[in-house]
């Protein structure tokens, strides 16, 4: 090994930073050449002077911290710099992507303004669940009471311009109570009035000639539950907070009577 090389790697063998071979050319080096081993001498020399000296300066702790946080933060935003890479497409992947990002919240939209704009069934729905609650908040319960479906039915009729069909449960556990008036979607709807033990079951009933006969599955809101049918050309709403068997099986009963009457 040259005195050049030997002398640019002391510092490196101060530190112990050589590898095997470096270090035993340049201790071989040092053996024979005086110039390099005092070159060597003169900086272990310096070194062990600075460490004793006032001249070596510990940093305080503090210091030290924010040295530290700031290195560890730095590494942090640079390590994530690195993992975020654009992905590399084609520019007809790109367009393919900006399409559906575009096609997605053009369906949001229209899927939002589905929910603004409330459907007519829900509009029924919750204008029937508002007069049932206010029929029984508001003590307007009923205008006729009777469990008498044969005095209920004429009272209708005289009020209405259609004749809902009148039926009494009460043999099955659902006796007709009475009947009111009432409005749906601001026309004059017949509610009959059904009990089953200590619970209300409101029927609102109106003329629906274009309807077929059908029936909804049940549905709850705010501890109610509601059925809607079609039967006869008679569109009926049932709401009440009689539990979902109960009710689902006060309509079926319903229903036959029903469609029994108009064949
Ligand atoms: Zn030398």
């Amino acid at each position: 090994m040259s005195c050049e090389l030997t002398q640019r790697f002391v510092p490196g063998y101060m530190d112990g930073e050589l590898d095997l071979v470096r270090t035993i050319e340049m201790e071989a080096h040092l053996k024979d050449c005086p110039v390099c081993a005092q070159k060597l001498e003169n900086q272990q020399e310096v070194r062990f002077a600075l460490r004793r000296s006032s001249l070596a300066y510990s940093a305080p702790a503090v210091l030290r911290d924010r040295i530290q946080s700031s290195l560890r933060a730095s590494r942090w935003v640079g390590a994530q710099k690195r993992k975020f890479k654009w992905p590399s497409l084609h520019i007809w992947q790109w367009a393919g992507a900006v399409a559906a990002l575009a096609l997605f919240s053009f369906s949001g939209w229209q899927f939002t303004a589905r929910l603004r704009a409330p459907s007519s069934d829900q509009r029924i729905a919750a204008e029937v669940f508002s007069s049932h609650v206010r029929s029984l908040e508001a003590d307007h319960l009923m205008d006729v009471i009777s469990t008498d479906q044969h005095t209920v039915k004429p009272w209708f009729d005289a009020k209405l311009d259609f004749s809902p069909p009148v039926e009494d449960l009460a043999s099955d556990g659902y006796p007709l109570v009475g009947g009111r008036l009432d409005y749906i979607e601001n026309r004059e709807v017949a509610a009959l009035i059904y009990q089953r033990r200590e619970h209300f079951i409101n029927v609102f009933v109106w003329p629906n000639p274009t309807g077929s006969n059908s029936t909804q599955p049940i549905e709850s809101r705010q501890g109610y539950n509601f059925m809607r049918w079609s039967r006869g050309g008679f569109q009926c709403w049932a709401v009440s907070d009689v539990g979902a068997a109960d009710l689902a099986k006060f309509v079926r009963l319903l229903e036959n009577y029903n469609s029994s009457e108009s064949k």
